[in-house]
């Protein structure tokens, strides 16, 4: 393990925080409390940091990842330590951060994927779309899935952002995947699949799409894809037609009228195609035999009712159709993991808390603080995220000014260092960091590519290591 070294003397007494986790919301309070003089650990259970920055954004998208330079600024402050590689539950224990930090902060993000719960789910073929984002962004945990792209039409279930983003993958032309840092097997593939057609299946109707104008607009940009929109599906119903009128935001009903012109283009000439359509709900992933590869989708029409306490809510109306597919990507939204002996809200998928402090029935978890998708859920952009941490961060000072954080009986910075380097010799500063950074930069420059990904733990971790010797 390389030295950390922006630990500074005359911080010495300061306040310790370790923030586990090192995405935007990771980041965005660190950033909050080294202003405020509280000395900052970050561990992340990959040796690479910036979270969904990283594995998540997708690859087209370059000036949303441009965040990570801010990122870059938060970690050359005084009091920033970075420690990858070192995950909690596997090197380390909750009781064991709780022995030397005043404040535990779990910036976890929310790692699994919701469940259809309908039968097929887990035939082959049939994925969950977090794995696939997961894949064609390097993930190492991802590096040896495989997706089968030999079907004319995939179906991407649910209808958010993230739905947005495995469909335009899936069309892209390999000129536009070319010059992006999309793992180098997700161009192979991508670029020799045969996908033609992806359909988007929404289960309510287009007023209630979950994706937003600058994501729905962009399909319109492609090189080699068209939008196709039927325009039967955007008749709206009594209810809808009355929320879009009194309730929609202006970006909403920018959202409506956009799908109307998508339907008014009518069927397009393009190769490839993206194909939405609303009010239908999975049934059931069809396929060969009981455990055989999918081979379409049964789908029920759905009407929209206000439902009391869920709102306007997709009714099946029992008419039922089949669509043919040999790839079906489930992008249904995400939830957080439990973490031992901390509360969770099974529901929402969050750690209970109030402003940020772990709480539950009026029990403080002294010391022990949640940001991001882990204490609100997986809602918003990288941006919602530094109001979150901020507010975090305000309780955390509030309670630090006010002596209610936790006591660490091991308070030594050397000490603390010593006891990573004994779990994890492994693990990656962020002088390690800018070593593998170094590398995938100056690998992909050639190509006109940000960067070429390294996706093996081994390489990233050889890599990272190659600084040791070389300073
Ligand atoms: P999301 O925005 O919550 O969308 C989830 C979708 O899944 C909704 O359309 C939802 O429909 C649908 N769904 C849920 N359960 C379903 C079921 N059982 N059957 C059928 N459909 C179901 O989640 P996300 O797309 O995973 O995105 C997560 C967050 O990241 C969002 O805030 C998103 O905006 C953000 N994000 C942003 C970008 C970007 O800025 N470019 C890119 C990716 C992600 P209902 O509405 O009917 O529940």
């Amino acid at each position: 393990m390389t030295a950390n070294s922006s630990d500074s003397s005359d911080r010495s007494c300061a306040p310790r925080a370790v923030i586990i986790g090192a995405g935007p919301s990771g980041f965005f309070t660190a950033d909050q409390l080294l202003a405020a003089g509280v000395r900052v650990d970050m561990l992340d259970a990959l040796p690479t940091p910036f979270g969904l920055v990283r594995a998540g954004v997708a690859p087209d998208h370059p000036n949303i990842k441009a965040v990570t330079r801010v990122f870059e600024k938060t970690a050359k402050k005084d009091g920033f330590r970075f420690f990858g590689g070192i995950m909690l539950g596997r090197d380390v224990t909750r009781a064991e951060l709780l022995e030397r930090y005043n404040i535990v902060v779990y910036a976890l993000g929310a790692s699994d994927d919701n469940r259809l719960g309908i039968p097929g789910e887990d035939r082959p073929g049939s994925h969950a779309a977090t794995h696939f984002v997961a894949w064609y962004n390097g993930h190492p945990d991802a590096a040896d899935y495989e997706f089968d792209l030999s079907a004319r039409r995939a179906v991407v279930i649910g209808n958010g952002n993230v739905a947005i983003d495995v469909a335009r993958m899936l069309v892209l032309h390999p000129d536009e995947l070319s010059v992006t840092d999309a793992a180098d097997h997700a161009i192979k593939a991508l670029t020799e699949s045969q996908v033609r057609e992806v359909v988007l299946l929404g289960r309510r109707g287009p007023a209630q799409a979950a994706f937003t104008h600058p994501e729905l607009s962009e399909l319109s940009h492609l090189v080699r894809a068209g939008v196709e929109v039927d325009a039967s599906d955007l008749e709206l119903d009594e209810h809808s037609a009355r929320w879009l009128e009194e309730e929609a935001t202006p970006t909403g009903r920018r959202t409506s009228e956009l799908l109307r012109e998508y339907a008014t283009a009518g069927p397009t000439q393009a190769s490839h195609r993206i194909v939405l359509r609303f009010l239908r709900s999975p049934v059931e992933i069809l396929g060969e035999g009981q455990h055989g590869p999918v081979t379409g989708i049964r789908v029920v029409r759905n009407e929209i009712q206000p439902i009391e306490g869920r709102g306007l809510s997709a009714v099946p109306t029992g008419d039922e159709e089949i669509i043919e597919a040999g790839l079906v990507l489930r992008s249904i939204g995400y939830r957080g993991r439990p973490i031992d002996g901390l509360p969770f809200d099974n529901r929402r998928g969050v750690i209970h808390n109030i402003g940020g402090r772990v709480c539950e029935d009026g029990h403080r978890y002294l010391g022990e603080y949640v940001v991001g998708w882990i204490k609100r859920g997986p809602s918003g952009i990288i941006g919602t995220n530094k109001k979150d941490a901020a507010d975090t961060a305000s309780s955390i000072l509030e309670d630090r000014d006010d002596g209610l954080i936790n006591a660490p009986t091991i308070v030594d910075t050397g000490e603390i260092a010593a006891f990573y380097a004994e779990r994890v010799p492994d693990a990656v500063t962020w002088v390690g960091w800018q070593s593998i950074d170094a590398h995938e930069r100056s690998s992909g420059e050639p190509h006109g590519r940000p960067r070429i990904k390294l996706v093996r733990i081994a390489e990233l971790l050889t890599r990272a290591r190659a600084i040791n010797t070389s300073s």
